[in-house]
């Protein structure tokens, strides 16, 4: 069983890219973005919690976050493997995904970060901006908080899998497909 973390700053093309491992491996996908958004949608009460934390490109507090994540984990605990998209964001998330896969004799095999300079993924999220309907992506105010709230409280969390040597990083630019061929070489390897 192979559990990913597919880490990257706001654009990176963790949502794409994921399609294509999921594709490939048979992953249960979980992004903490798409949870909450589709809880926003259907006006849940995490839903209303996250949603104005979201709105301002912050993080959503850890509590609730971890605590959704793990629901969501247990509900598919039988999976050939896990790929986790936009979790963990901090040290405190990683502890807890530690935990929780632990609980269940399982562990991350290892983290592949996405890496693209931020002008390119300014650029990338106003683009996605004018379609995806995502009112994170439509303000360049916002978009510059997400980037700013990346490099200040998330990157780091790529030093706890530094530590256990389960780091890898990925060249973000380039076309999807190139970008797709190498990551599944990488996940293949495990
Ligand atoms: P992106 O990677 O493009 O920012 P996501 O869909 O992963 O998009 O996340 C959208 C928003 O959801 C984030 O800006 C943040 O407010 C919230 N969020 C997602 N994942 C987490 C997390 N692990 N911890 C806290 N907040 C999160």
């Amino acid at each position: 069983m192979k559990n990913i973390i597919l880490f990257g700053p706001p654009g990176a093309g963790k949502g794409t890219q994921s399609e294509f491992l999921v594709e490939e491996f048979g992953f249960v996908h979980l992004s903490t973005g798409n949870i909450f958004r589709h809880n926003i949608l259907n006006k849940t009460e995490l839903g209303v919690l996250a949603k104005k934390y979201i709105d301002e490109g912050r993080l959503v507090p850890d509590s609730l976050t971890i605590n959704m994540l793990k629901s969501e984990f247990l509900k598919y605990s039988d999976s050939v493997g896990f790929l986790f998209d936009g979790f963990p964001r901090t040290e405190a998330q990683a502890k807890a995904l530690d935990e929780f896969l632990g609980q269940e004799d399982l562990k991350i095999t290892a983290m592949i970060s996405l890496e693209v300079p931020d002008e390119e993924l300014l650029s990338r999220l106003l683009e996605r901006g004018k379609s995806s309907g995502r009112p994170d992506d439509a303000n360049s105010e916002v978009i510059g908080n997400r980037l700013r709230v990346y490099h200040k409280e998330t990157a780091i969390v790529q030093r706890y899998y530094e530590k256990q040597r389960k780091h890898i990083v990925v060249n973000g630019l380039g076309s999807v497909e190139q970008i797709s061929s190498v990551l599944k070489a990488e996940i293949g390897h495990f």
